[in-house]
């Protein structure tokens, strides 16, 4: 089994791409959007270029690599000959619940359909097929090339001996599984979502500034980033999302998107991705946004 796809090429598709195509794969990387894939491709070989200068690859495992990816804009061109898919796409269910429609149609019957979803419910993703016994959640890690973590989520129909397989192919890409149940933001998420928007509201209400939060996070707790720093990377739109998902889910306050993250991403500030979050990322060293900007009064 060495041919796959992954839908979308955004923050996460690009480096599910390389990691896979890295490890041998031909892989099939699908977006609706030209530009992203473009963008992706130059992400992976830069990824690339800085990894052959660390000594962790040689030149021809980066040609290899690149020559491991083929882009399309569409998905009814790109997976039929995958024995694997995993979605990336934008965290919004019925955007997925529509790509996975489509792959359980263009897809052979025995592929596996993985999602990376961070937070949308595996079962309720799987019963938009006629497969669900193989659909599952592979929840990588942003930025995927260096994360060692793959989080398995089984949907309340996954068969085992797909959860047994998806465990041994992300060891072989040279990663680590760890299990999961199909509960809303699953492990990962269900701890660092509430977190990062904890450190919003003490910005929002004043308890103190960007750089402040973070450091609080980074010199105290040993944290390799602050979580306002790592809202910024992981996206604004995409923290909000996931945020709702389990305030949805649960049906509990305690997961209330904070209004101000709501502000952000109203107005297009989606951090990294978008040029300003938290922080500006116009320059070469990202500036911390002036607290006037979140709080105006
Ligand atoms: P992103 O916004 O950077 O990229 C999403 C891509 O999906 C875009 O390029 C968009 O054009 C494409 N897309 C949208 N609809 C599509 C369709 N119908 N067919 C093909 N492509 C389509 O998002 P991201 O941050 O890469 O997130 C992707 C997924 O990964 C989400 O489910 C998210 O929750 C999850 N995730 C994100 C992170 C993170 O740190 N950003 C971490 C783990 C998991």
């Amino acid at each position: 089994m060495k041919n796959m796809a992954v839908i979308g090429a955004g923050t996460m598709g690009n480096g599910i791409a390389h990691s896979f195509a890295q490890s041998g794969y031909r892989v099939n990387l699908i977006d609706i959007d030209e530009i992203a894939l473009n963008k992706a491709l130059q992400t992976i070989s830069k990824n690339l270029d800085r990894m052959l200068e660390k000594g962790v690859i040689s030149n021809d495992q980066k040609t290899s690599t690149i020559k491991n990816i083929t882009t399309y804009t569409d998905i009814n061109k790109g997976v039929e000959n995958t024995s694997l898919v995993v979605e990336a796409a934008t965290e919004n269910e019925a955007v997925k619940i529509e790509i996975f429609k489509i792959l359980d149609e263009t897809s052979p019957k025995n592929t596996i359909l993985a999602t990376n979803t961070s937070s949308i419910s595996i079962t309720k993703i799987a019963a938009a097929t006629k497969r669900p016994g193989k659909v599952i959640g592979m929840h990588f890690m942003n930025p995927v090339p260096i994360m060692p973590l793959v989080e398995i989520i089984s949907g309340y129909n996954t068969d085992k001996s797909v959860t047994d397989f998806i465990v041994k192919l992300t060891k072989e890409i040279g990663k680590t599984p760890v299990l999961a149940n199909d509960y809303p933001g699953f492990i990962a998420n269900r701890i660092l979502m509430p977190m990062i928007n904890e450190a919003i509201e003490a910005l929002q209400c004043g308890v103190s500034g960007v750089l402040e939060i973070d450091s609080i996070m980074k010199l105290g707790m040993a944290h390799p980033m602050g979580p306002l720093e790592l809202a910024d990377f992981i996206g604004l739109d995409v923290c909000l999302s996931i945020l709702e998902v389990m305030f949805k889910g649960f049906k509990n306050p305690k997961y209330a998107p904070n209004p101000l993250l709501v502000n952000m991403v109203k107005a297009g500030n989606l951090g990294k991705k978008s040029g300003e979050g938290f922080y500006n990322y116009a320059k070469e060293n990202k500036a911390i946004v002036p607290a006037n900007r979140f709080i105006k009064i």
